[in-house]
């Protein structure tokens, strides 16, 4: 488990982590209907560099958005927002890269199955920047879960109660000996990770699954398109064939907590990734530590 830094933001307030609590009865445990999202926090003599903080804040507002979660937009404007995680920062004073996770809860008590209208609350704790897969190859097993479609649990919405989805397919993949589940999309094409965005390279062309096709519109992800048209890599967006994962020069998975990280195995299959991934790798890993980029907001 990665270390939990002691003092959380919950409710306007900072607080010891054990004070900061959701009933039991509110819609947040019982429907999990809670918005999330996780940003990397570079810390360089005391002074924190979020990594793209205004496009973790915007995903929030459209998460909530989708599901019906109004208040935030309403009560959170982005600099309350930024405010309140320097606030958590400077409480914490991490030495180390960290990650904080930002969440915007429905804490009304039984209220139903419904989401508009009802009491919320912003938490936000600090913890340990440690990656959740092998950032030195990783190995992935096809999912028999696919991924949830936009018509029955929106990928595109970063709620909680989804989560459940990921959870069945990452364990089924941890059992069988991998790091990780490919989700496919209820058409067979494939989709992501259990909490990553995947990528494969053929032919020198850098290709990832559309934001259309049952993805969650990952930052990383943005992130790595970003920089592979600075470097003058060709990337295109559309549908992978699973096989087409097997034949694939290279692959790799992006996300906050994955990083960009190389797969070697994928069910059973070795894939090598060196080249093109190894070029980007390193242009991603200096962005997410430089105090100079314009993906950082100094707090
Ligand atoms: N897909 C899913 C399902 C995720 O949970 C995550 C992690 N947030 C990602 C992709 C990657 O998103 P990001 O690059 O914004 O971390």
């Amino acid at each position: 488990m990665a270390y939990l830094y002691p003092t959380v933001y919950f409710d306007g307030e900072l607080v010891p982590e054990k004070e900061a609590n959701l009933s039991v009865a509110s819609s947040a445990v019982l429907y999990g209907l809670s918005v999330y999202t996780v940003f990397h926090v570079a810390v360089h003599n005391g002074e924190y560099y979020c990594f793209r903080l205004p496009d973790h804040y915007q995903r929030l507002v459209d998460s909530c958005k989708i599901i019906g979660m109004d208040t935030f937009a309403e009560q959170w404007s982005y600099e309350m927002f930024e405010k309140a995680m320097k606030e958590l920062l400077a409480a914490n004073k991490p030495s180390e890269h960290v990650f904080v996770r930002a969440s915007f809860h429905i804490d009304e008590k039984l209220p139903g199955t419904r989401s508009r209208g009802l009491n919320t609350v912003l938490s936000a704790f600090v913890y340990e920047a440690a990656s959740i897969v092998p950032r030195d190859g990783v190995k992935l097993k096809t999912s028999v879960w696919r991924r949830t479609p936009d018509f029955s649990i929106p990928s595109r919405a970063k709620v909680n109660g989804a989560y459940v989805n990921s959870v069945l397919a990452r364990q089924d993949a941890i059992d069988s000996g991998y790091d990780d589940c490919i989700f496919l999309d209820s058409h067979g094409h494939v989709a992501e990770l259990s909490a990553a965005n995947i990528f494969i390279v053929r032919g020198g062309k850098l290709i990832t699954p559309g934001q259309n096709m049952d993805i969650l519109e990952g930052i990383n992800r943005r992130t790595v398109l970003e920089l592979a048209k600075e470097l003058g890599i060709e990337t295109e967006e559309r549908p992978i064939d699973l096989t087409e994962l097997y034949i694939a020069d290279e692959v790799f998975v992006t996300g906050t907590s994955s990083y960009l990280s190389p797969v070697t195995v994928i069910d059973s299959r070795h894939i090598s990734s060196d080249g093109i991934t190894k070029k980007l790798q390193t242009a991603y890993d200096e962005a997410l530590v430089s105090t100079t980029s314009s993906y950082v907001t100094k707090l």
